[in-house]
């Protein structure tokens, strides 16, 4: 499967429906330990992407990322803007140059992830989407690098994102508003980790459809 950003309007459609069927869920994780405005926030900025999708199909990937950080970040707005913005903003200038494979993808992929970490100040346990974006970028890393069916990669992925997910329930927050909470943020999973598990579930969802049936 040749992964071009032809598939970028089936693919920005597919967030929209898989955050928006999730919306109310989504809404009530940000209101038990946030401001309860996450599944708006990214709402504003999916429907400029959605106006945006057909012209983002024609640009090569450097640029479609480029554009849709861009996008993201004066459409979004939250924490969670500046950050999702920095992940497509990074990838845009880590790809640059560079024909997209499953190895690329996931260098890229873990470079952006890194720059997500340093904008946020934050990492890896600390109740936040970084619980879902870096066991994904570690476990693509890893099975880029031995050989395995691209089928098999990809429903692991959604696994691991699910995971991920999961495992904020029980952290203690220590970053974004949810800290402000302390002990009390225990018992819910982050929203901002629920929104990246979605997203990377719908995408992946995606690319599995085309593997079993070639456009
Ligand atoms: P805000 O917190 O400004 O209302 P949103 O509700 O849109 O913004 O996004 C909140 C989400 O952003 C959180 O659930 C969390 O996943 C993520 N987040 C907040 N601060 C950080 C940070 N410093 N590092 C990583 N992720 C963060
Ligand atoms: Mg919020």
């Amino acid at each position: 499967m040749l992964l071009t950003p032809s598939f970028l309007p089936e693919l920005i459609e597919a967030v929209t429906e898989a955050i928006t069927k999730n919306s109310d869920k989504i809404t009530l994780l940000d209101q038990a330990i946030g401001d309860g405005d996450h599944v708006t926030n990214l709402q504003r900025g999916l429907a400029t992407l959605m106006t945006q999708r057909v012209d983002l199909s024609q640009l090569d990937w450097p640029a479609a990322w480029q554009k849709i950080g861009m996008t993201v970040m004066t459409a979004v707005g939250g924490a969670s803007g500046s950050l999702y913005a920095t992940l497509f903003l990074a990838m845009g200038k880590m790809a640059l140059g560079k024909d997209m494979n499953v190895q690329r993808f996931s260098e890229v992929f873990t470079q952006a992830v890194e720059a997500v970490k340093h904008r946020g100040k934050s990492d890896v346990g600390e109740k936040t989407m970084l619980d879902v974006l870096v066991p994904v970028a570690e476990y693509l890393q890893k099975s880029a690098a031995v050989s395995m069916p691209l089928s098999t990669l990809l429903v692991q992925t959604k696994q691991v994102a699910i995971m991920g997910r999961e495992s904020t329930r029980d952290m203690l927050a220590t970053k974004g508003r949810a800290s402000f909470l302390g002990e009390r943020s225990k018992g819910h999973i982050d929203a901002g980790a629920m929104s990246s598990q979605l997203i990377i579930c719908a995408v992946v969802d995606v690319l599995l459809a085309h593997l079993t049936s070639p456009p």
